[in-house]
């Protein structure tokens, strides 16, 4: 269990770039690295588009004015002349940015944490790769639900064979938000979702799926995708070329199959994602409209539901509880874990310790990485008639 006690031996010293004032994301990223304070110390940002808007912002954060910069760039200079310069930053800004920034900070030796998609494409994702491993960096992805506690168990659970052979993945994220299109022409943070310059190649893939996609990854690690087909549609015309409804079928190695849909126009839907595996002789469902439970149902015997932070749980699910059964843990608690993790490892590639990384399971380059990938092969098949295609 978690308490807030110390996992390494000093707070990183940390800064953000982007995620300011009317950011949909900052606050999360403020909440998951600031919950335990021995893990990030927030000393300096650039967290706006406008520089004035965002040294208020950074003020009234309490970061010290002559930290609060104009721009990543300016940032990234000044605090590589201090000897208390900043050791990591999260990239929090739309995603056309994200290459640039990752790789300037990496280049300028600081470990950085940025928002997914990670990037537009897998070659940038290899080139990041390779500089992050030859700076001895590490790259964290914020996938944020992922650290919720339940799906190490799920994780647990199926590894066991306590679920036999699988035989199906169900993935599901999706929301009503975008089912007509005002927030196309009022929100500045829909604008550039569904412009392919600021969003890449696609929208709901890229902005939600690629979630959902990494879960399904975190808790089936042995399972790659042979084949798959993508179907995607832009019901709001003037978001053509990019989606917001897509349904992915998948083929396993090893004959399992899947299945994801993830859409914007789910109208009326309040929930949002869902992961349920089926094997041969049970399954398990997660969703994040009710994380602190699992249903895990026998064939033939009455269903069962496991609650977070009860004792019957595997110890990689009960290492992650932070608050106790009975009361709720979610997303927020679920970022704190992902940004703790990025913590240990960040502080244990300064330290060079390489036993700690290696069984360290958090978002990290490669999930980053396979969420771009991922994302290319949809686009591949989609563009070519929604066929099948091998998953490259
Ligand atoms: P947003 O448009 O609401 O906010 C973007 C923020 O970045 C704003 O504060 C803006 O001023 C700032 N910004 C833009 N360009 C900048 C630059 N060059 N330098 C510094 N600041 C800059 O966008 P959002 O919805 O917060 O999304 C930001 C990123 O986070 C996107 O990549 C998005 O996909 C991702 N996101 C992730 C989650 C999650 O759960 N992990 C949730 C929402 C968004």
């Amino acid at each position: 269990m978690l308490n807030g006690e110390r996992q390494i031996p000093r707070p990183l010293r940390w800064a953000m770039i982007g995620g300011g004032r009317l950011s949909q994301v900052g606050y999360k990223h403020r909440s998951g690295a600031l919950r335990d304070n021995t893990a990030y110390q927030m000393v300096a940002s650039a967290f706006d588009i406008d520089a004035e808007r965002g040294r208020d912002f950074g003020v009234n954060l309490g970061i010290a004015p002559e930290r609060c910069y104009d721009n990543y760039r300016q940032l990234l200079a000044e605090e590589a002349k201090r000897e208390d310069g900043v050791e990591v930053v999260s990239i929090a800004t739309p995603n056309g940015t994200h290459y640039e920034i990752t790789r300037a900070a990496l280049n300028a030796g600081i470990h950085v944490i940025c928002e997914k998609p990670l990037f537009f494409t897998s070659a940038e994702a290899q080139q990041i790769k390779a500089l992050a491993e030859k700076k001895g960096l590490i790259v964290g992805v914020t996938y944020g639900f992922s650290g919720h506690p339940l799906l190490m168990q799920m994780r647990a659970m199926i590894a066991k064979g306590d679920i036999g052979e699988v035989r199906m993945v169900e993935l599901q994220y999706t929301h009503g938000f975008n089912a007509n299109d005002s927030a196309d022409k009022f929100s500045d943070a829909q604008k550039w979702r569904v412009d392919p310059q600021v969003a890449g190649p696609t929208f709901v893939l890229g902005d939600i799926s690629t979630h959902t996609f990494y879960i399904s990854q975190l808790v089936l690690p042995e399972l790659q995708i042979e084949s798959l087909l993508c179907d995607r549609q832009s019901f709001i015309p003037s978001r053509a070329p990019l989606e917001d409804n897509a349904m992915v079928l998948m083929h396993y190695a090893g004959g399992a199959v899947g299945r994801m849909w993830a859409s914007s126009i789910n109208a009326g839907a309040m929930d949002s994602q869902c992961i349920r595996v089926i094997g041969s002789l049970a399954s398990l469902e997660w969703s994040d409209a009710n994380p602190g439970e699992l249903k895990y149902q026998v064939q033939g015997q009455p269903n069962q539901v496991m609650h977070h932070g009860m004792p019957y749980l595997d110890a990689s699910a009960l290492a992650d509880e932070r608050l106790g059964a009975l009361h709720t843990e979610g997303l927020a608690e679920s970022w704190a874990n992902i940004y703790l993790k990025f913590a240990i490892a960040i502080s244990a590639s300064q330290r060079g310790d390489k036993a700690r990384l290696s069984n360290l399971i958090y978002p990290d380059i490669n999930a980053g990485l396979e969420g771009v990938r991922w994302l290319e092969n949809c686009v591949r098949s989609a563009d070519s008639g929604s066929t099948w295609v091998n998953y490259q």
